[in-house]
């Protein structure tokens, strides 16, 4: 089997990252509802370690996180790889801001995934709830307390956050004790991200893309307007280097210092994804696809736009809460 050698990237505090991860977030049901534990995912995962995958991307929410830490646990007892061969991500969801629930929130996923530590533990959203779903008060300053707290004991090497913007960023770095090593955002041609790239390099952060496909791909068995894998000017930046589009759109991240985090179940799509470090773009290619940007977001939870730290921009006709018809089965 082709392993390819994935580079690393040094965070802030010395520890490495590999330069690109699976991700795991399966998706939501038709009613909303979070998708069961999909039960071919520790098999994806043991087939994505054979071919070089080292980081996997994972959250409390997704519900996936027995199958991925299932995966890596059996290549650990193959012998394929050691538990320092791979990076392990998990996030914290936004029911455990407290300061006190942070603990308890990470050695559940841990207890899940059957490991000791996760390499780096996310704050999923800057927005705290109750257990009911109604927003809380809690502020995103003190969960960081709670996830310095974890970093401190052990149960994580490092810790980042995920969804906040620049202003929550820059409030989270003159605060923190411990400066965060990453921040994960929504990031493909439609929605470029270059503050957030420029902001985090200028301190020494890591920005992890999620969603880096954009419009290149279905979701949700629909098609949303924006640049295909068809699309031209894709295509001739693809043929050029003899990859397809997808591929030139990771490879677009990779050369923006963003890890990407494509998300496939398929062998073949997985081996297609990891197959970008053998070229690299010219800076005029990466701006022709930076032309595509129209701040397009496919994650867009307006159902909580009111909450205080709410972090995007507010819309019209928000989308109903599909957790409180979770709650109600
Ligand atoms: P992606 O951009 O990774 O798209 C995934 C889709 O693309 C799947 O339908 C997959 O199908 C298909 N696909 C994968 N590779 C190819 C390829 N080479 N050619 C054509 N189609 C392909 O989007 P996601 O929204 O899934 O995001 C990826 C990851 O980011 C998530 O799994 C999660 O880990 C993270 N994320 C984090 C969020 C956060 O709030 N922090 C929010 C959303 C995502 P198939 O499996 O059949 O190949």
């Amino acid at each position: 089997i082709m392993c390819v050698e994935v580079p690393k990237l040094k965070l802030n505090n010395g520890k490495l990252m590999p330069a690109i991860a699976l991700g795991t977030y399966l998706g939501f049901d038709q009613g909303g509802v979070v998708k069961s534990v999909n039960k071919q995912l520790a098999n994806v995962v043991m087939n994505a370690i054979d071919i070089g995958y080292r980081h996997f991307d994972t959250a409390a929410i997704y519900e996936t996180e027995e199958e991925v830490g299932e995966g890596i646990r059996k290549k650990i007892e193959e012998g394929a790889i050691t538990r320092d061969d791979v990076f392990v991500t998990t996030k914290l969801w936004n029911t455990q801001h407290k300061r006190e629930q942070v603990p308890l929130a990470l050695k559940q996923s841990l207890n899940k995934m059957g490991l000791n530590y996760v390499d780096l533990y996310l704050m999923h959203w800057p927005i705290g709830l109750n257990d009911d779903y109604t927003f809380s008060d809690v502020d995103f300053m003190e969960t960081w307390r709670g996830l310095e707290d974890v970093q401190k004991s052990g149960l994580a090497k490092s810790i980042g956050v995920s969804n906040f913007n620049l202003d929550q960023l820059r409030r989270l770095i003159k605060e923190a004790s411990i400066k965060p090593v990453a921040i994960q955002v929504e990031v493909h041609p439609q929605m470029i991200q270059s503050e957030i790239i420029e902001y985090a390099k200028s301190e020494s952060m890591v920005v992890m893309g999620y969603s880096p496909f954009g419009s290149l791909v279905m979701r949700y068995g629909m098609q949303f307007p924006g640049p295909k894998i068809d699309e031209p000017i894709l295509v001739e930046i693809a043929s050029k280097y003899n990859k397809t589009t997808p591929q030139v759109v990771l490879r677009w991240q990779v050369d923006r210092n963003v890890v990407p985090l494509p998300k496939s179940t398929n062998l073949k799509r997985l081996k297609e994804n990891i197959d970008i470090f053998d070229f690299k773009l010219e800076q005029y290619e990466i701006e022709k696809i930076n032309q595509f940007h129209n701040n397009v977001r496919y994650t867009l939870p307006s159902f909580w736009q009111n909450h205080p730290y709410y972090p995007f921009e507010k819309i019209d006709n928000p989308q109903d809460n599909p957790f409180l018809n979770k709650r109600k089965q």
